[in-house]
């Protein structure tokens, strides 16, 4: 019986879920549709990079059209899916035409979550996420312009330096009391504060954000906080997280929440649907809850587990996420999920800009950011996989070895 796969949305999972596939055998029809106008492609030096002026378009590329013809895929480019029919198992696209699928796999991604201050609409008012947005920033992105960032989180701290980089005056809005506060522990925010300061970015926090105000030709020139101060700006990007774009598979009947709800294997709630990505909320079998991630890793492991559900081979995800965020010469990787840690533990001093931040509940391992210190790394994946339940003053002694720790059983 042959099975053509049928994928929605060009992006990072559905490249690795293609991969898998071909690799372990998929002899039948696969089916890759996409609604932007590229082949798959990274996006992360999008903020980084490829703002920067630094990286080609074609660069960004994951794959190249010779890739997909050489594996046999059809690829439908600028054409959105509007409509799933899973009793038919049929796709409507918005040119009218319809696809049929044996197995379909949902990898749309996310989108910025908007905002519904005052003046949004104002010309000048950007969210970064795809290259389209990068091309329209470029433009505006000249040496000695004034950049307005709406939120601290990693896209609007990564888009603040490669700005101030470009020679821009650069302003950071943030609501709470101090940056990335949803993912890393004080110390690390104020590190990363402290390096924006240095680098000349003006960063606010406890910032609560009323309304922008136009010029006379609607485009931005300042947005107005609820303490009444007014900050100057030539253009705006807004940083204030994402949303799942779980749009289409909501509207056919699919559990979400928060995301596409799939088990360990990438398996929504029709058995002949799956949903990889940015998109879905997975049950986590290393930490035992739901979980909705963002990151190129997780993308490329649900892809994996996703291909491997549908040959009918399936192997549970189970890894320990991880993620990284390049700002100016500070690599930070994020590995695990430090939600729910009820202590931490340095190693290493932040003045010397390389240590790591050890997060624990109960007194198990569960997340690691490292900064500079790519060192700790892969010891902290193996230790954290293992539940490993460290020696606090070795943990603490950034001299020893992050394995030695632990003794794994
Ligand atoms: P995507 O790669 O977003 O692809 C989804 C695609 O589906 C999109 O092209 C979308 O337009 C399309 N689509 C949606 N709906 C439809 C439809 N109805 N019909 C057809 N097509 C549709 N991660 C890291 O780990 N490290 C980083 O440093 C990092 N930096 C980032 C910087 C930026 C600026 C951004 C935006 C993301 C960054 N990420 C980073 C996150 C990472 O890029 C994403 O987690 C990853 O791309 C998710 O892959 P995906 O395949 O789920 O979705």
């Amino acid at each position: 019986m042959s099975n053509h796969v049928v994928i929605i949305g060009a992006g990072q999972a559905a490249v690795q879920l293609i991969d898998t596939l071909r690799r372990k055998g998929h002899g039948d029809a696969i089916t890759l549709i996409g609604d932007e106008a590229h082949l798959p492609y990274q996006r992360p030096p999008l903020s980084k990079k490829y703002l920067a002026g630094a990286m080609e378009r074609d660069r960004l590329l994951i794959r190249h059209a010779a890739y997909f013809a050489e594996h046999g895929v059809t690829t439908r480019l600028a054409r959105r899916v509007i409509e799933i029919e899973p009793r038919e198992q049929r796709l409507k696209l918005d040119d009218g035409q319809s696809v049929r699928y044996d197995s379909l796999v949902l990898a749309t991604g996310s989108r910025a979550r908007e905002l519904n201050t005052p003046g949004v609409q104002l010309a000048g008012i950007h969210s970064l996420r795809n290259i389209a947005d990068v091309e329209q920033l470029r433009a505006r992105a000249l040496p000695g312009a004034r950049l307005l960032v709406i939120g601290g989180g990693y896209i609007g701290l990564e888009t603040a330096a490669t700005c101030r980089q470009l020679g821009l005056t650069v302003t950071v809005l943030e609501l709470a009391d101090r940056v990335m506060n949803r993912v890393v522990c004080e110390p690390v925010s104020r590190f990363f504060e402290a390096e924006h300061a240095r680098h000349g970015v003006r960063i606010l926090t406890g910032a609560k954000l009323e309304a922008f105000i136009g010029d006379t030709s609607g485009n931005v020139r300042a947005a107005r906080c609820a303490d009444g101060s007014e900050h100057a700006a030539d253009f705006v990007v807004v940083g204030v997280g994402v949303l799942a774009e779980d749009r289409l598979a909501a509207a056919c009947g699919l559990d979400c929440a928060n995301g596409i709800v799939v088990d360990e294997n990438c398996r929504s709630s029709d058995p002949r649907i799956w949903a990889i990505g940015d998109c879905c909320n997975q049950l986590s079998v290393h930490y035992n809850r739901r979980v909705r991630l963002e990151s190129v890793d997780n993308a490329f492991e649900q892809g994996t587990t996703a291909a491997l559900a549908i040959l009918g081979t399936p192997v549970a995800h189970d890894k320990v996420p991880w993620f990284w965020s390049d700002q100016y010469d500070i690599k930070l990787i994020v590995v695990g999920l430090s939600q729910d840690h009820d202590q931490v533990v340095l190693r290493g001093d932040p003045a010397t800009r390389a240590f790591s931040a050890c997060y624990l509940r109960s007194g198990e391992l569960i997340a690691i950011d490292t900064i500079n210190n790519a060192r700790d790394q892969m010891a902290a994946r193996k230790l954290i996989a293992a539940h490993a339940r460290p020696n606090l003053a070795q943990l603490a002694n950034a001299e020893a070895a992050l394995r030695d720790c632990a003794s794994l059983s």
